[in-house]
């Protein structure tokens, strides 16, 4: 049976990556494919020699031509196997449900699922079918999902730009169960937020904050057990409001937050009602941050923390440079509204900007603001994102916690 399944050839010297279990193969390195497979399916990958290096789902349109399963050739893939690492991804999340029921149930790569989300919004599972592979698994990716959640309703958001990479058509329906409502109240760290599924970022919402939301809720907490009163902090590309209410519960007494999406801040002033928080307390900023920021520069506003969350600026490596550019801008002028002992929680979700670029990035903001900064940590996704060590690509969010002296 095995024997009878396409076979994907490297060129000579290309198996490197995959004897190191990276699990990408490129177009560049297909030497050549027997069998005519269809989008998806399972093709057998040899070095040019014809020995075996993995089972991979074959990607015609993809420059990633084809995604490692597995490395060992006794497993076999097929539903079972699809049920069996459904069920193993589930579980590896079971020690966040005291903390949140807003969860990454699966994550691609690091699940053995390559391009495979799986979101869960209390109950509500949301997901993202990014690749061929896990397309063509996608009856018996639901049946496995509705098998081992318990889950009120399946809701596709393949609507992502990967998917017109790999020539898959983008699609946002129903899967399975009721249609999910208009918004979904999820809680996280004892803070509530209501989120989007149908038109929200990513699946809804930016789970993969919640460490760092967390952190900033103790941030807030301690700054006022120490100096007896609330911080006064500034979130710029606030979204929903995450960390402006996590900061906020912790215990600011005023909290700015910006962002250039009308919509964005509606939802974030209904999640204040929702924490029984006055709308008053806090403010919310229609705006551009880069701008927003020489605002306050020259209105010598000063805080005592500045969340710095940007959105991708780079989508590939074309947009390094620029991007790069961008990160500066702000991390310099946020450098600037800080009070002495003020603090900088930064982020970049650039894929293409990797750990140690971010941080020379940083450095070089620090050195033109003249501040002498202190890292505190550097911060990442939380563990229902993990780091599948094999692929350091994966490493898309970096954040780092500076100290002004
Ligand atoms: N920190 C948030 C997620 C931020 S997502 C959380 O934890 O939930 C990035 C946000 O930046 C989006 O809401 C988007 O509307 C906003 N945005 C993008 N470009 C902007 C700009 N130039 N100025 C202000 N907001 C911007």
């Amino acid at each position: 049976m095995k024997n009878s399944l396409p076979v994907l050839v490297l060129k000579p010297g290309k198996e490197k990556s995959l004897l190191r279990r990276h699990p990408w193969i490129y177009s560049t390195a297909v030497g050549s494919i027997s069998g005519n497979p269809q989008s998806g399916e399972t093709v057998r990958v040899t070095d040019s020699k014809g020995r075996f290096l993995a089972w991979a789902a074959f990607s015609p349109l993809s420059a990633i031509r084809a995604r490692c399963w597995t490395f060992e050739e006794e497993e076999v893939i097929d539903s079972h196997w699809i049920y069996e690492n459904i069920g193993k991804a589930i579980k590896a999340r079971n020690s966040l449900r005291s903390l949140t029921n807003a969860i990454r149930l699966v994550y691609g790569e690091a699940d053995r699922l390559p391009g495979l989300i799986v979101d869960s919004y209390d109950g509500q599972l949301v997901t993202q079918f990014q690749s061929s592979g896990v397309e063509f698994w996608r009856n018996e990716i639901c049946e496995a999902l509705t098998q081992y959640t318990n889950c009120k309703g399946i809701f596709d958001r393949s609507d992502a730009a990967t998917r017109a990479r790999e020539g898959l058509p983008l699609r946002v329906e129903n899967l399975y169960g009721s249609e999910p409502p208009e918004k979904i109240e999820i809680e996280e760290n004892n803070v509530r937020y209501l989120v989007d599924v149908r038109v929200g970022h990513k699946t809804g919402f930016y789970i993969d904050q919640r460490d760092n939301r967390a952190l900033a809720f103790s941030l807030a907490e301690k700054f006022k057990k120490i100096h007896g009163r609330g911080m006064r902090v500034l979130n710029c590309f606030c979204y929903t409001g995450g960390f402006s209410l996590a900061l906020k519960k912790g215990g600011a007494s005023e909290v700015i937050s910006i962002d250039s999406s009308a919509e964005a801040l509606n939802v974030a002033k209904q999640n204040a009602k929702l924490n029984g928080i006055n709308e008053q307390e806090m403010s919310w900023v229609e705006a551009n941050v880069f701008e927003e920021l020489r605002k306050y520069r020259d209105q010598q506003e000063k805080f005592d923390l500045i969340v710095l969350d940007p959105p991708k600026f780079a989508s590939s490596h074309h947009h390094v440079d620029k991007a790069a550019r961008a990160y500066k801008d702000i991390n310099l002028n946020a450098l600037k509204l800080l009070e002495k002992d003020g603090q900088l929680l930064t982020f970049s979700c650039s894929g293409a900007i990797d750990p140690d670029l971010f941080q020379k990035i940083i450095a070089g903001a620090v050195f033109d603001a003249k501040a002498e900064v202190w890292m505190l940590k550097k911060l990442g996704a939380g563990i229902d994102h993990p780091l599948l060590m094999t692929l350091p690509e994966g490493e898309y969010l970096k954040g780092l916690h500076l100290l002004v002296r």
